[in-house]
């Protein structure tokens, strides 16, 4: 079964109802987890910078001076 995992910090559940029912830390818009939509890829980049991590954790874990909504890379679909 395939992971899901919270696109502002990279948490991974093995559901989307588990996922969003854990509090995030780095959601600015709100307090829970919320879902990433894209495909799962070997390397993530920001889509408000081009950025580039192995893992949503390690991108959404950088300062991004470029993101409008809130300090941290947000990785594009
Ligand atoms: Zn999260
Ligand atoms: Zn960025």
């Amino acid at each position: 079964m395939s992971k899901v995992a919270c696109v502002y910090c990279g948490a991974e559940r093995s559901s989307i109802s588990d996922l969003t029912s854990s509090f995030c830390r780095r959601n600015p818009n709100g307090d829970y987890h919320v879902p990433y939509e894209g495909s799962i890829k070997s390397k993530y980049s920001c889509k408000y910078c081009g950025a580039e991590r192995s893992s949503i954790a390690d991108l959404t874990s950088d300062i991004c001076r470029r993101n409008p909504n809130g300090d941290y890379h947000s990785p594009s679909m």
